[in-house]
């Protein structure tokens, strides 16, 4: 086995992108076993209304199941699947992590996270997070039916695309200062995060070392992923 470990964020998986889940299974097959791990950065699914909206056979929670039998699978939320809970762990096999995690990889202590976090310029953003990430409203939107979760998902996906489109691209990214914060305050030189859809390797002086933030990309026109080495990262992108 080669020694490397995979990272991917923002899939957005949905009905309307089949070729998108496709390429996710094909992904999934081809790097069955060629990976010390598997690490899947948020936004997985473009929306998740809960663990019990979704059928046991859908083909991507079966192709997930296989996948971690053979490679240790982690998740942490993103901000359209932030719903994804134990069903979803015990269905997948996959391990679900906090939204924020320091890991040890090949010696480097790195901190691992979605990414929505870093984006403090986005004020009215971070506003709804908190709302949507609180445990009591949570168990309130998840005692909903389906329908009615389904009706708010579909509303709050527009108002948020509205939203975005009202800011400034700058506003939609991460705050170099809060990337500063975060690694300080975890003791970290490596950041690995998406959510921006800016995939980037960024080199930056802070307190006389050099730190690392490493941006994996989005699946909307192509797949992406990060194979980190013990010699380094490589950033590459997936024809569909
Ligand atoms: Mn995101």
């Amino acid at each position: 086995m080669s020694r490397q470990i995979l990272f991917i964020s923002d899939l957005h998986l949905d009905p309307s992108r089949p070729r998108i889940a496709e390429l996710f299974l094909r992904f999934l097959q081809q790097e069955q076993g060629r990976a010390e791990a598997l690490y899947i950065l948020g936004d997985l699914y473009e929306a998740w209304i809960g663990d019990d909206a979704v059928p046991p056979d859908e083909p991507t929670l079966q192709a997930l199941r296989a996948f971690s039998a053979t490679t240790p699978t982690y998740f942490i939320h993103g901000n359209r699947d932030f719903l994804i809970g134990e069903r979803f762990a015990e269905l997948t096999g996959v391990q679900l992590l906090p939204e924020a995690v320091v890991v040890d990889l090949f010696g480097v202590p790195t901190l691992l996270m979605h990414g929505d976090t870093l984006c403090t310029d986005d004020v009215k953003y971070q506003q709804f997070r908190q709302m949507v990430r609180n445990p009591e409203w949570q168990r309130g939107f998840l005692a909903l039916p389906i329908e009615q979760r389904l009706a708010l998902a579909k509303q709050a996906r527009s108002e948020s695309g509205e939203h975005n489109q009202s800011l400034d691209e700058y506003l939609l990214d991460a705050n170099q200062r809060t990337v500063e914060e975060e690694m300080r305050r975890h003791g970290v030189r490596r950041l690995i995060h998406g959510h921006t859809h800016r995939p980037a390797i960024h080199e930056f002086e802070l307190d006389g070392q050099r730190h690392t933030r490493i941006v994996l990309g989005d699946w909307y026109e192509q797949g992406s992923v990060l194979r980190l080495r013990p010699e380094g990262p490589d950033l590459q992108t997936l024809a569909p």
